[in-house]
């Protein structure tokens, strides 16, 4: 079967820096991956490859089977990529409605509009109350839930989650993850950047962990949690203790 998105020895730079060394994953149909690491090793920048927001310096990216790399964002998204950026990617000083609108107007045109934010507020039921509420004025999570839903028009073939639970009360990282659970179920493939990493080994199959820029393990996620423990271990080990 043909992967959602394969990785082949995928470089890539910022100026003279280079954040990736010969990235290689695959993530089949309905799989969803969580790609786990310290600050700063470059998991960000690889699920930014992945959606095409970063094009690699060398290496191959495809989605379902097509080279894609180097090419604009807006193929990435037609062929089902969908990507859920860090942070509130949100427009404060609009309406909730207005957000969405101005999303969908771009990725399915006016004829698609309606059709989309009944889809929305199906899927996010929280918003819908609050359609003409300023997104700047919803909380944290609700904020999440919106700028899940921009990019969620229709159930996506991937959807790039980039450390969606930053931020937020337990609770509401809770049900983030039952979102992320129930699109999962709609036959959504994930590929989830996250800190907090029981969520991301109880929601994901398979682990890809991150050091320096490269894949350092990829395994499925019910050895995840030992093989972490172990670096952890050893790297608290090879850190001097003083004189
Ligand atoms: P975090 O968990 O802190 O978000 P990360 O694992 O997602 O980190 P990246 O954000 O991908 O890591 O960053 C990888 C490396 O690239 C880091 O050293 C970072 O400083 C650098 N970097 C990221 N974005 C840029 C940029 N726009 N310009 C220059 N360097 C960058």
């Amino acid at each position: 079967m043909t992967a959602v998105l394969e990785l082949h020895d995928v470089c890539a730079a910022y100026g003279p820096f280079r954040a990736l060394f010969d990235v290689s994953l695959t993530i089949g149909p309905g799989e969803a991956v969580a790609l786990l690491g310290p600050n700063g090793v470059g998991k960000t920048t690889v699920a930014r490859v992945a959606s095409g927001l970063v094009a690699p310096t060398s290496g191959r990216v495809e989605v379902d089977g097509v080279d894609l790399s180097g090419a604009p964002v807006h193929r990435y998204s037609r062929a089902g990529v969908a990507h859920a950026p860090e942070g509130r990617s949100v427009f404060a000083t609009l309406s909730v409605e207005d957000n969405l609108v101005l999303s969908f107007r771009q990725s399915k045109g006016r004829q698609g509009v309606a059709d989309a934010l009944a889809r929305a507020f199906e899927f996010f039921p929280v918003l819908e109350p609050r359609r003409r509420q300023l997104a700047g004025t919803l909380s944290g999570g609700q904020q999440r839930m919106l700028s899940m839903a921009r990019v969620m028009v229709e159930a996506p073939k991937l959807l790039v989650a980039d450390e969606l639970s930053l931020g937020l009360a337990p609770i509401v990282v809770d049900q983030v993850y039952d979102t992320l659970g129930r699109l999962r179920e709609a036959g959504t493939a994930l590929l989830i950047v996250e800190q907090h990493v029981p969520h991301a080994l109880a929601l994901c199959d398979r682990v890809v962990l991150l050091g320096h820029g490269a894949v350092v393990w990829d395994g499925p996620a019910a050895d995840a949690a030992d093989v972490i423990a172990d670096k952890v271990f050893r790297q608290a080990q090879d850190e001097p203790t003083g004189p």
